[in-house]
């Protein structure tokens, strides 16, 4: 690791920081800690610290904002990366071209408050626009992928490609990026006119019902499952009683059950514990299977 860091600092690749606890890498606020955390200045820099890691054989993982992971409370001898510094954006028109450290959510704020519709669903969706496209982020039925006319990546042969809109196999919270182990550097995105006041009422409607509904004051990382066709997963594991249950410093959210809080200290394991138990019992009750939209790191069985 030593070397690597000896690298970035002689070429000035970026920004790292050593022994970086998960609590401050994602929006659970749980877990161990990550050896080493590398923010490369641009593309060029992520090209030539990645290049270095594969010959190396080092272990490392991109993180956007961390608000769809949970690491475990193990240390991570590797790297994490984050997109941070890749943040340019070209607004044309309705046209975007944007980098994928970007702040998804600031996107969607900037681009509503000039009148273009397509990403009022993002409000509040706390995520960068790499994590977004990864996980085709969305809410009240849309998504980014409804937007989204390119993207650019990285591919596993360090080759900058440009994959069209059909070729990311999108799906409700999945993408071809769950399958590959490309990296997301840039989206092209494409919006629409439309009345600007509606938009922005929109907006502030759709984030006053996510205060009311949502236990936002606490750590969280979301929904916890994708909710099964036809079905509202917080509604199965509230009919299981579950909602309020607490194990440790983690509970099942009282004000929604598709949330598991981070309520006192929690560690990653009684995220997981409690993860598992709704699971179990959706399954034992109604026989329905559960699915993560959030994804376990680090566990060392994912
Ligand atoms: C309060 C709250 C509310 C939320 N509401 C919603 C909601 O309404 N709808 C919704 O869809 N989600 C929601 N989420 C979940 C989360 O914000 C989204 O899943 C988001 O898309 C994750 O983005 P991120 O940048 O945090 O990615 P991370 O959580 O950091 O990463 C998620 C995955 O994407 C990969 N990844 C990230 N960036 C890149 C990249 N550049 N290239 C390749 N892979 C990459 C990571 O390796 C990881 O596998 C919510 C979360 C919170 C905390």
């Amino acid at each position: 690791m030593k070397s690597l860091i000896n690298l970035i600092k002689k070429e000035n690749l970026g920004t790292y920081k050593e022994n970086v606890s998960f609590k401050k890498l994602t929006t659970y606020k749980t877990g161990g800690t990550a050896r080493l955390v590398v923010l490369p200045y641009n593309t060029g820099a992520l090209i030539k610290i990645l290049k270095y890691i594969k010959t190396n054989n080092i272990k490392y993982k991109i993180f956007g904002n961390g608000s769809n992971i949970l690491a475990s409370d193990k240390d991570y001898n590797g790297v994490i990366i984050k997109l941070t510094n890749l943040n340019n954006i070209i607004i044309n028109d309705n046209k975007i071209e944007v980098e994928a450290g970007y702040n998804f959510t600031n996107l969607c704020n900037q681009m509503s408050k000039k009148g273009y519709s397509g990403l009022e669903f993002g409000g509040g969706i706390p995520a960068t626009v790499g994590g977004a496209i990864y996980m085709n982020a969305g809410a009240y039925l849309e998504s980014i992928s409804s937007v989204v006319e390119k993207v650019d990546i990285l591919d596993e042969n360090m080759q900058i490609i440009t994959l069209s809109k059909s070729e990311l196999q999108y799906g409700y919270r999945s993408s071809i990026f769950m399958k590959k182990n490309w990296i997301i550097l840039k989206a092209y995105l494409k919006l629409k006119k439309y009345n600007k006041e509606e938009i922005i009422d929109l907006i502030e409607d759709r984030k006053q019902r996510r205060i009311k509904t949502q236990p936002l004051e606490y750590p969280s990382a979301g929904s916890v499952f994708r909710n099964p066709k036809g079905m509202y997963a917080g509604k199965l594991i509230e009919d299981c009683n579950l909602k309020g249950f607490t194990y440790g410093g983690a509970q099942i959210s009282d004000k929604h059950a598709n949330f598991i809080i981070n309520k006192n200290n929690a560690t990653s394991s009684d995220i997981a514990y409690l993860m598992n138990l709704a699971k179990e019992k959706v399954k034992e009750k109604y026989n329905i299977d559960l699915y993560r939209e959030q994804e376990l790191f680090n566990f060392g069985d994912e």
